[in-house]
Parts: structure tokens; C-alpha cells; sequence
């Protein structure tokens, strides 16, 4: 440890510790538009610099390490005019629609231009037309927006592994874009989101589909029914301003029913169903020597991504569909016959944590006769949006059940919305099926917590199981490359697309607090702890649905609602 000093205050701090991270440890707040957490400093925006004694030009604190006995100041007037010279410089030819702007309200640079008291355009530059990018089912590009801070190309390439945009061009002319600058529909995006979660200003937003769901609400021909994920009720509090990790799940339930949704369903329930099928497909192909190991197929992102990347891994992906399309595929099957609707009178709408499902829901694949399971996904965020134009506030109502037959869950399905959850689910329901007790304790601690990749190696009654779980694409690529390249100690493997999975989606709240995934996971876990129900298998309105319609796990009429195939897709050349 050394001491320097800290606006004349004496702090300590580890040798070769970046000023910015001990600035943050002491409590100052210091701006920056480029820095991201776990990621070498890019030193990019130049928002961070502090005033360090005996040197003659501003330092940039996020990639310069304290020393013994530095002085550093943080607020002279100096620093604060050179912020403040930054983002008037940013803001010389920056749209003047912050009013009209997606992140109006959550956008760094307007916050910064509030806090450091910039309250007219001061310099003027020529504003360059560019065209949105509107092509993708899922991601919204807005280049007049962007401050080219490149935390998205970042995210894309260093996090996901994806590198579906870089910058292009150069001075005057550099901009964010896709291979041969074409649209995002024909890049490798996999549409996971996590760029839009990292822009500090709203040149990246997601596909919005409030407008049409209004229009389907208002629509008396029309039975709107919807379904919300795991992770939403654990999340959708911080868009009312309350803390993070705050279970409104009932809250929310009456709240879309105060929207007019003529039915609100439980996406955990159709996560017990998922691992009703996976499990019985890993124990079948374990059993007749099928491929292994077999790898989750609920991140749509994730499935993208190995369509693009990896398709001679394709038959290891379980046939599953993910939780969303399988209780798309029964509202408009057994669900419609059930009330005697036509499905195309149907309009099914997904609460999702996720911009990846929006692509999801669109695949021809996804679709019965041409009528598509799910009609149109909703991310946590929009969903705020949504009730906050209706005037609805989740925290002023009464917690209210979801409809039934698919409002009941298990806790397994409800921690499909960590990392580790389908896996922990997945061996709950495999010990009971496989030797007829339930596992002494539910709680499979190596599964748990943020950790990128965690593996467990077990044995249920003589069968060796090697499972490993991983969340973001770039911790997904390290385990892919070692299974091409021969490794074959492990059966199942968990992957999901956003780091920490879908609690931290593409589509979540965009929360500055950086314990905000945490809180979400702790919540997941407290649910899971108190629940009476904790395992899919033993879910009865899961054993009543195989009862009175599906027949078996893995049966004609399950094969052909609830699993699907997959396409191998080339990555554009560039990238290639
Ligand atoms: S959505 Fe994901 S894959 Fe697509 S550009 Fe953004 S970070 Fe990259
Ligand atoms: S799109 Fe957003 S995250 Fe990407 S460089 Fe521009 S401002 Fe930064
Ligand atoms: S991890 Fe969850 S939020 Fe992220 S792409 Fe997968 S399903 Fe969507």
C-alpha cells in the first residue's frame, strides 16, 4: 500500500492502482464518457482528467497509476473548465432533440452538461445528415448521436466476442459502423443489447413496439394476452425510481392488467417446461449416445452467435425453444382451442429483459401457418415506459395473482434468470428423475454468483456428469474452441448471452448503480429460498398440461410445439 494525497486529504492506495479507482473508492465522483469497469482504460474521452502536482498538462485518472506521495486535485478550475470545454465541444453539433430523444432523462452527456452548468450551444459545427439505421428487428442505430466514446465497440468485440461494429472512417469523417457499412440485419449482430446498456448518450436504443401494442390493446377483435420473463419482476422497480432488487412481481401482474391485457402468464412457468424437455433430451442422448455435450438453447443471442460462428457445434444445441416460444407455441395452440379463440385473433406479447427475443420471436421458424407465436416482445425498459404513459405505478397497487393454466411456477423456473439457474433447475429435476429422491439441498452453491464461467463436476447414482455454465459470448467463444478443440469431460453446458444473464439483459433498466446485477441476483435467490415450490417437476400445473395434452416429455405433440432446428448463417467478409 502507499499514501498520496486527495484534495488535501491523506488516502491510501494500492501501488500501481489507477487514480480513477481510487478517486471512485474515496467516494469523489469523477465524469467519464469512454471508461468501463473491467476493461484496460481507453483514455479516450479525456472527461476524467484531475491535476496532479509537478505536471505540467491535466492527467487522464483513468489510465494513470498513483505513485507514492502524489498530490492530485480533482475540482480546480482548471479540471472543471476542461470538462466543461469537452462537452461543449461534443455538444457543437449534437442534435438539439434531447425532448424527443429515447434517453431523455438517462443520457450521460445531458447529465454532464447539467451538472457542469453548460446552458447554450457555445460553438457551432457542421451537423453531418446521417441516415438511422432502422433495419434491425431489434437494435435501433442513431449515428447523429453518438460521441464515438466507443464503449460499444468495446462491449461488442472485448465482451461478446461479436465485433459486428467498429469505427470507420477517419477525423471528421469517423464513425461507428458495420462491416461495408451496411445495416445491423446483415451484420453478425447477435442483437443482445449490451451496447445499448454501455451508451452513455441514445444513439443505440432498442426496437420499440410500444405503439403497436396499444393498437392491439384497443383492438376489441382481439384477445391480448402476455407473458413476462424471470428476471422482469426483480428489475421493472428501478424504472419507478425505487432500489434494485426489488421483487413487484404481483405488483406488476395487476399492473398489466390495469393496461387491459385480457390474460398475464408467467414465462417461469414455461422455463419448468423447458427443463422438463432439455432434461429429458440430455438424458436421452446420454443414454443412446447422442451428441455431446449438449449445450441450452434459451439465449436467442447466444443462438445467433453459434449459427454464425460455431455451426459445426449446431447439433450440440438442445432442440429446446426457449421459454418465450414455448408458451408463445401453447397460447396459440392449447391455450386458444381451450377458450375457443382463433389464434390469429391472438395477440401474444412477451415482457422480456432482452432486445435478442424481438429477433427471437420474428424467425419464420417460430411461426405456425404464418401466424407468429409471440407477436411482439417488450424489453423491462419499454414496459416502464409503457406504464408510465398509461399513468399506472407498480408501486401504488396490489399484488395480484397471474392467470391460470400458465401463472404457476416453481422457484427453478425463476432463477432462469441468473447465470447458473437453467443449470441449477436442470440438475434438480435430473436427480429426481433419474433416482426418484429429491436432492438433499436445492441450493447448488458452484452455480451461483457473476462469475463468467463455473463449472461442477457430479455424480447422480453412476452417472458422471460434467456441467459448466457461462454467461457473455466472449467466456462462451474460450469453452467453444476447447470443445472443438477435443475437451470431453463435460455433458450439458449452460450459455448465456449477457454477462450474468438475463438479469442483466439487453433490455433491463439502464441503472448507474454498479450493484444494481447483484441486487437482482440476491433477489432471484431470496425467491428461490422462500418458495413452497422448487423444482419444475414437481410444478402441477406442468404435470397437468403433460397430462391433458402434451402426453410425454420429448412426444409427437411436444416435438412438434415446443422444439425447433437451426440455420448456419455466414458472418459478413469482412469480419470473417
Ligand atoms: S447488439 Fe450485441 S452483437 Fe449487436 S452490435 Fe450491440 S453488442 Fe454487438
Ligand atoms: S454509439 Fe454510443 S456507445 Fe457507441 S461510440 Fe457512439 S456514443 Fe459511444
Ligand atoms: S441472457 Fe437473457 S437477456 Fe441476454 S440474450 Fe439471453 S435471454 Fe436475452
Amino acid at each position: 500500500m502507499i499514501t498520496l494525497t486527495v484534495d488535501g486529504r491523506t488516502v491510501e492506495a494500492k501501488n500501481g492502482e489507477m487514480i480513477l479507482s481510487v478517486l471512485r473508492r474515496e467516494g469523489i465522483h469523477v465524469p467519464t464518457l469512454c471508461h468501463m469497469d473491467g476493461l484496460p482504460p481507453s483514455g479516450a474521452c479525456r472527461m476524467c482528467v484531475v491535476e496532479v502536482e509537478g505536471s505540467p498538462t491535466l492527467t487522464p485518472s483513468c489510465s494513470f497509476p498513483v505513485s507514492e506521495g502524489m498530490k492530485i486535485k480533482t475540482a480546480t478550475p482548471r479540471v472543471l473548465e476542461a470538462r466543461r470545454t469537452i462537452v461543449k465541444l461534443l455538444l457543437a453539433n449534437h442534435p438539439d432533440d434531447c425532448l424527443y430523444c429515447n434517453s431523455n432523462g438517462h443520457c450521460d452527456l445531458q447529465k454532464l452538461a447539467q451538472d457542469l452548468g453548460i446552458r447554450e450551444r457555445v460553438y457551432r459545427g457542421p451537423r453531418r445528415v446521417q441516415e438511422m439505421d432502422m433495419s434491425s428487428p431489434a437494435i435501433v442505430r442513431d449515428p447523429g448521436k453518438c460521441i464515438l466514446c466507443g464503449r460499444c465497440v468495446r462491449m461488442c468485440e472485448e465482451i461478446q466476442s461479436v465485433a459486428a461494429i467498429d469505427f470507420i472512417g477517419r477525423g471528421s469523417r469517423a464513425k461507428i459502423g458495420t462491416a461495408f457499412d451496411g445495416g445491423l440485419n446483415v451484420s453478425s449482430c447477435v442483437n443482445c443489447g449490451q451496447c445499448i446498456n454501455v451508451c452513455p448518450t441514445g444513439a443505440l436504443s432498442e426496437r420499440c413496439y410500444i405503439d403497436e401494442v396499444i393498437q392491439a390493446l384497443n383492438d376489441p377483435e382481439k384477445m391480448v394476452v402476455v407473458q413476462h420473463a424471470p428476471s422482469v419482476s426483480v428489475s421493472l422497480a428501478e424504472e419507478f425510481g425505487l432500489p434494485a432488487g426489488k421483487d413487484v412481481d404481483g405488483q406488476m401482474v395487476a399492473a398489466l392488467r390495469r393496461l387491459g391485457f385480457d390474460r398475464v402468464f408467467d414465462t417461469s412457468f414455461s422455463a419448468d417446461l423447458t427443463i422438463m424437455e432439455e432434461g429429458s433430451e440430455l438424458v436421452h442422448r446420454v443414454k443412446t449416445g447422442g451428441t455431446l455435450p449438449m449445450m441450452t438453447s434459451c439465449s436467442p443471442g447466444w443462438i445467433k452467435f453459434i449459427e454464425t460462428f460455431y455451426p459445426q457445434l449446431l447439433p450440440n444445441v438442445s432442440t429446446c425453444k426457449s421459454p418465450q416460444q414455448m408458451l408463445g407455441a401453447l397460447i396459440k395452440s392449447f391455450f386458444a382451442e381451450r377458450e375457443g379463440v382463433d389464434p390469429a385473433n391472438i395477440v401474444s406479447v412477451s415482457i422480456m429483459p432482452c432486445t435478442a427475443k424481438k429477433f427471437e420471436c420474428a424467425r419464420p421458424e417460430m411461426a405456425r401457418n404464418h401466424v407468429p407465436d409471440v407477436d411482439y416482445v417488450l424489453t423491462t425498459r419499454e414496459l416502464g415506459r409503457l406504464l408510465h404513459q398509461f399513468g399506472v405505478d407498480v408501486n401504488a397497487l396490489e399484488p395480484s395473482p397471474a392467470d391460470t393454466p400458465f401463472g404457476e411456477r416453481s422457484s427453478a423456473g425463476k432463477i432462469f434468470g441468473a447465470t447458473g439457474g437453467v443449470m441449477e433447475a436442470a440438475i434438480r429435476s435430473a436427480h429426481y428423475l433419474i433416482t426418484g429422491k429429491e436432492l438433499d439441498d436445492l441450493k447448488i452453491q458452484p452455480l451461483r454468483g457473476l462469475k463468467g464461467c463455473k463449472e461442477l463436476h457430479i455424480e447422480i447414482d453412476g452417472l458422471k456428469l460434467g456441467a459448466a455454465v457461462v454467461s457473455g459470448l466472449g467466456n462462451a467463444r474460450k469453452l467453444l474452441d476447447e470443445v472443438v478443440a477435443g475437451r470431453n469431460d463435460l455433458q450439458f453446458i449452460e450459455i448465456m448471452t449477457c454477462p450474468g444473464g438475463c438479469i442483466n439483459g439487453g433490455g433491463q433498466p439502464k441503472n448507474v448503480d454498479p450493484e444494481a446485477v447483484q441486487a437482482r441476483l440476491k433477489a432471484l435467490y431470496k425467491i428461490d429460498r422462500d418458495a413452497p415450490l422448487r423444482t419444475s417437476h414437481s410444478n402441477p400445473w406442468i404435470q397437468r398440461l403433460y397430462k391433458e395434452y402434451l402426453g410425454e416429455p420429448l412426444g409427437e405433440k411436444s416435438h412438434h410445439l415446443l422444439h425447433t432446428h437451426y440455420t448456419m448463417r455466414n458472418i459478413p467478409m469482412a469480419q470473417g
